[in-house]
C-alpha cells in the first residue's frame, strides 16, 4: 500500500524553488492574483490551454474529499477561524482513515492526489507544457467519448478532449500514462496501441443502434 502522506505535502505545503518559498499548489490554486499573474504582467494575453481550469481542479478535490470523509467522520473539517473548508486537514484526515480500515481506496487516493498535483502544475503554469498530445477527437477504449465539457477560470463552459497524455514528473519526453476525463479510466503507455486501433473501430452507439 503507498503512503498519501508525501503526495498530501506536494501538494498542501509549500515548497522552495529558486531559493524562494512558494505557497502551496492548493494555495496558489485558491489564490486568483497568482493565477492572473501572467495577465497583470501583460504577458501573455488568454491563459495557456488547460486540461481543467483552477476553478474545477477546486471543485472535484472538494467533492472527493467530502464523499470520503463522508464516510468515516459524517463531516467536512472547517478552518479554525473561518467557515471555509480546511482541505489539507481533510486530506490529512483522510490518509489517518483510509490507512487504517482501507488499502483499496489509498490507491484510488494516489491516483486523485498524482492527478490533481500534474493539474495544478499545468494549470498554474508550473510545468512545460508538452507539445505533445493526442488527435482532436480521439476516444476512450473504455467509455467511447471523445470529448468532455467543464467550466474554465471564468466560469464559461469549454469543450476539452475526454482522453488526455499526463506527466507525473515535470519535464519529462516520455508520457507516464493516459486518462479519460469522461469516465476517469487511466492507462499505461503500453497501451497507447490498442488506443490508436480503437479509433478504426465504429463509434459503439452506431454498432448498437
Ligand atoms: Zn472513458
Amino acid at each position: 500500500m503507498t503512503d498519501l502522506f508525501p503526495l498530501i505535502c506536494d501538494f498542501t505545503n509549500p515548497y522552495r524553488e529558486h531559493d524562494t518559498t512558494m505557497q502551496s499548489l492548493w494555495a496558489q490554486l485558491n489564490n486568483p492574483i497568482q493565477q492572473d499573474a501572467p495577465l497583470r504582467r501583460g504577458v501573455v494575453k488568454s491563459k495557456p490551454p488547460t486540461a481543467t481550469g483552477p476553478l474545477s481542479i477546486i471543485a472535484d478535490v472538494e467533492r472527493q474529499c467530502a464523499l470520503t470523509l463522508g464516510m468515516y467522520m459524517k463531516t467536512t473539517i472547517r478552518t479554525g477561524t473561518g467557515r471555509a473548508r480546511d482541505v489539507p486537514a481533510e486530506l490529512r484526515a483522510i490518509r489517518w482513515h483510509i490507512m487504517r480500515n482501507d488499502p483499496v481506496e489509498a490507491d484510488v487516493w494516489v491516483k486523485h492526489l498524482t492527478t490533481w498535483i500534474n493539474e495544478a502544475k499545468q494549470v498554474l503554469g508550473l510545468i512545460r507544457q508538452p507539445s505533445v498530445a493526442l488527435p482532436r477527437g480521439t476516444r476512450c477504449q473504455h467509455c467511447d467519448e471523445a470529448w468532455v465539457t467543464s467550466r474554465n477560470g471564468e466560469g464559461q463552459v469549454v469543450r476539452e478532449p475526454a482522453v488526455v497524455l499526463m506527466w507525473v514528473e515535470p519535464d519529462r519526453t516520455d508520457v507516464d500514462y493516459f486518462a479519460c476525463m469522461a469516465c476517469g479510466e487511466s492507462s499505461e503507455p503500453g497501451l497507447l496501441p490498442s488506443l490508436v486501433d480503437h479509433q478504426l473501430l465504429p463509434l459503439r452507439k452506431d454498432v448498437d443502434a
